[in-house]
């Protein structure tokens, strides 16, 4: 017991110099009636980055098996000359994502560091979501390519495209066609350092990762003096060792142990330790790498919670310098003086930001998905029960040239 308590306390004084940048977290009270001069805490939507600065937001840090406290990989990267772009998005973290509460045309710009579901499963709801909340913009989705077409991004977006067909043409019909196309942009995964977008000031390159097959990568992001780095998934690779050298900011996977994999996560003892340790990266493995690259600050993620303290001890095993245990909805602010680490505190239930841009209206040419039969079948009464509400609409938002109702052969203005 006594041991226990030591060792953990020894794991909360780690953590505490890991992070050492935000040790001022808090301040001092001085009086009963004075506020906290400084917060351990981001509030979503209240602060204005500086122009050399960048804000990374987790927004899910867990693993391919969904729970609702954890969502799977994806990280929020907000620059200084206000673009935003999503590396990873991962199953779940269209709600972290969205509790940061920006307006959806402003989350346009999808970096997939590959095609496991946990890494971009909620593509579909930045899609659809932002689609019926404003969006007036189509997406556009950055990816690798594959050994064969068939493993490819592009291959993966036409897919998708083709599962969710009910979903597009009705939205297209009744919305507008335009915040529904994504633009594929799918470069080469054997690529070294090779420049895969450039615009406005950001340079984003790619280098191959291994990792279950050939087709992923890991991005070296270059911002003003600021290199970032986001290593997806991969086991120990040289590109990375070579190419995410002395970056300021690295986020690279690191695993439980295989008896975690075992004993909290249901996997049979020999698929445990290849998952843990040959097509990914273990924590001894994570802090050799970390070692190595000598990082301004370094970013562990892919574990669940409950083994982080256990990840700690493993990483500190190989590795002294600053390092963060990824959780979901941890907050960096990176500039070149160093990296300050907070919370987000944001809503469970956060509404929709709508953006300065107007969504264009709906294609009068597009098919109407709803035939004379389903059509026929709508019930009078109920309909212009609304009528009243409506009309309000109508004249609050200056849209009555816009009335759907008339065409209707169960309109009756009065009732
Ligand atoms: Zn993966
Ligand atoms: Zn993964």
């Amino acid at each position: 017991m006594k041991l226990k308590l030591l060792v953990s306390l020894v794991i909360w004084m780690t953590l505490l110099a890991a992070a050492s940048n935000s040790l001022a977290a808090g301040g001092v009270v001085k009086s009963p009636n004075q506020i906290a001069p400084e917060r351990y805490v981001y509030y979503p939507g209240t602060e204005v980055l500086a122009e050399d600065e960048v804000r990374v937001v987790a927004t899910g840090t867990g693993m391919p098996d969904q729970r609702r406290g954890q969502a799977s990989a994806s990280f929020v990267f907000e620059f200084g000359n206000g673009e935003k772009m999503i590396f990873d998005i991962g199953s779940g973290s269209m709600r972290n994502i969205n509790a940061l509460m920006i307006p959806a045309e402003f989350l346009t710009k999808v970096f997939l560091s590959h095609l496991h579901t946990d890494h971009w499963a909620d593509l579909n709801a930045l899609w659809a979501g932002g689609w019926t909340s404003g969006r007036p913009v189509p997406l556009e989705v950055w990816g690798p390519s594959g050994a064969t077409p068939e493993m490819g991004t592009a291959y993966a977006m036409e897919g998708f495209k083709r599962a969710f067909n009910w979903d597009y043409q009705t939205r297209a019909f009744k919305i507008s066609p335009i915040p529904g196309d994504i633009a594929v942009h799918e470069f080469d995964y054997k690529g070294v350092n090779e420049i895969i977008y450039n615009r406005n000031g950001i340079v984003i390159r790619s280098i191959p990762a291994i990792h279950a097959g050939d087709g992923p990568v890991s991005y070296i992001i270059e911002y003003g003096d600021l290199k970032l780095v986001f290593g997806g998934d991969t086991s120990p690779n040289k590109w990375f060792v070579e190419y995410a050298k002395e970056a300021d900011f690295v986020i690279h996977e690191a695993f439980a142990t295989p008896e975690f994999f075992v004993e909290d996560y249901g996997q049979p003892p020999q698929l445990a330790w290849r998952a843990c340790c040959e097509f990914h990266t273990s924590g001894p493995a994570f802090g050799k790498i970390m070692s190595e690259i000598k990082p301004v600050h370094a970013v562990a993620y892919h574990t669940m919670e409950e083994a982080h303290q256990d990840l700690l001890l493993a990483i500190r095993s190989t590795y002294d310098g600053p390092l963060s245990i990824a959780t979901d909805m941890i907050v960096w602010n990176i500039t070149s003086e160093g990296v300050k680490e907070r919370m987000a505190v944001s809503a469970d239930r956060a509404s929709s930001v709508p953006g300065p841009t107007r969504q264009p209206p709906p294609d009068r040419n597009w098919p109407d998905p709803t035939t004379d039969f389903i059509k026929a079948g709508e019930w009078g009464p109920g309909f212009n029960a609304q009528n009243e509400m409506l009309n309000e609409h109508a004249r609050k938002y200056g849209i009555e040239d816009q009335d759907w109702r008339p065409a209707k052969p169960w309109y009756e203005p009065d009732r």
